[in-house]
């Protein structure tokens, strides 16, 4: 007995000793953790998530955003992309996920979607190559895999392509944005007659939605190309976009 007691209790050391070297510091605190954020950060991130009423799910690009693009929820997406963190598009894309099958499940802005969910295929929005191989990840791929993960809708990383970095956005007005979008996206033609060949509808992924302006220049690629754009699945939705819509019409009235 006292053999087996020993024996146990140097397995339950070695096991919390095991514990410990997998721990590693939060990236939104710095607190240690086993998991890819710290329960604090966790219980914040939650208190940003919208509420099924809070969606916008409505035609001509019904959009579903899991939270407000503030607070920890900004944080933790601005860590990832540019604090090389991408083990946080797991916790993040497995949330959106959970939300979004329990929104498809229940909503009734959602019509059709038994209809359209078994032939839905999953696009995240691409980079520009040049910034996805300087960053080493795409953010929006990694979340559509966690997406994908969860849901068992197929993933395809490889439908559409970003012609030229779109960097330059960032404090541009609605208007500007349009342009500076308008042709961003190329079709990759193989993958593109295979989804004709089995008729497929499109949800496209994305970190953030801003003015929709990406989301739009996207879904427009692909119905040019008669593929059919169910909606857009996003992680953070800001609110930035109508403050600016508002700013410009004040500037031209
Ligand atoms: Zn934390």
């Amino acid at each position: 007995m006292k053999g087996w007691m020993q024996r146990f209790s140097r397995v339950a050391g070695l096991s919390r000793l095991a514990n410990l070297c997998l721990e590693s510091a939060c990236p939104l605190c710095q607190r240690s953790t086993a998991q890819a954020l710290c329960l604090d950060c966790q219980r914040q991130l939650q208190h940003l998530r919208l509420s099924p009423s809070q969606q916008t799910w409505r035609s001509p690009l019904p959009i579903f955003a899991w939270g407000s693009y503030s607070g920890s929820l900004k944080r933790a997406l601005t860590t990832l992309k540019y604090e090389n963190q991408p083990q946080l598009a797991r916790p993040l894309g497995d949330w959106l996920a959970q939300s979004w099958l329990q929104f498809a499940q229940t909503s009734e802005k959602m019509p059709e979607k038994s209809l359209l969910e078994k032939s839905l295929i999953v696009v995240p929005i691409p980079m520009h190559l040049a910034k996805q191989q300087q960053r080493g990840f795409n953010q929006a791929e990694l979340l559509a895999e966690a997406f994908c993960q969860r849901t068992r809708l197929p993933l395809n990383p490889h439908v559409l392509m970003r012609n030229r970095s779109t960097e330059a956005q960032f404090g541009l007005s609605i208007a500007a944005r349009e342009q500076n979008l308008a042709d961003a996206f190329t079709l990759n033609e193989t993958v593109v007659h295979s989804l004709k060949r089995s008729p497929h509808a499109v949800l496209l992924l994305d970190d953030i939605y801003t003015s929709g302006a990406t989301a739009r220049s996207a879904a427009q690629t692909l119905r040019q190309q008669n593929i059919a754009v169910y909606g857009i699945v996003t992680v953070a939705k800001t609110t930035i976009a109508k403050t600016t819509i508002a700013k410009t019409t004040a500037a031209k009235t």
